[in-house]
């Protein structure tokens, strides 16, 4: 197996973290009360450099979802795994999602976060394909746009491989 081919470098990822970490710092600096909420497990690495980008405090929770893999599913169900522990009412969440394609689990987990009546909800995530475009969800702080090719790396896997290259690339579908 090839390594991945390189869509967005190392460098590129930590510039962009850098800079959506600032903008973070800079919106939330009069509110106090930051959870980062990441969404196990492609946002690890994601949740762990802006996190320690940011100059306010914060707190760190995980939620965990999967997709129904059922074809009698309708497409783009999905089921909560595993639920934040902390008490997050009156608190200002921000999810931390490594990718959206559909925009369909980054719709769901606000429906879930805005169920533990937090004071606010927003998102950040790192790159967006260009089929977000099928559901109406609000990305608050974006990383990257991409095309509609499947990329690992920086937290993000195929079938459970490659989620510590420290670059975002993209996978030879004849070399799966
Ligand atoms: P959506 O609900 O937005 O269609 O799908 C989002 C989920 O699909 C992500 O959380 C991720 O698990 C998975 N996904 C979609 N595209 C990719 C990709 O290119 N690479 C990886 N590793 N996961 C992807």
């Amino acid at each position: 197996m090839h390594a991945p081919e390189v869509l967005i470098s190392e460098d590129d990822i930590q510039k962009r973290v850098t800079e959506l970490a600032q903008k973070i710092s800079a919106d939330y600096s009069d509110t106090g009360d930051l959870v980062m909420v990441g969404v196990l497990k492609g946002s690890f690495i994601f949740l762990a450099d802006l996190s320690r980008n940011l100059s306010i405090p914060r707190t760190i929770e995980f939620i965990a979802v999967s997709s129904y893999g059922d074809s009698s599913a309708p497409s783009g169900a999905v089921r909560l795994v595993m639920d934040v522990r902390g008490n997050i009412e009156g608190k200002d969440v921000l999810i931390v999602e490594d990718i959206v394609d559909t925009g369909h689990t980054l719709k769901y987990l606000i429906g879930i976060m805005k169920s533990h009546r937090p004071a606010s909800v927003k998102t950040a995530v790192l790159v967006r394909k260009a089929d977000s475009a099928k559901v109406d969800v609000t990305i608050d702080y974006l990383g990257f746009d991409i095309g509609n090719e499947w990329v690992v790396g920086y937290g993000l896997d195929f079938a459970e491989q490659n989620r510590t290259l420290p670059y975002i690339g993209i996978i030879d579908p004849t070399d799966r």
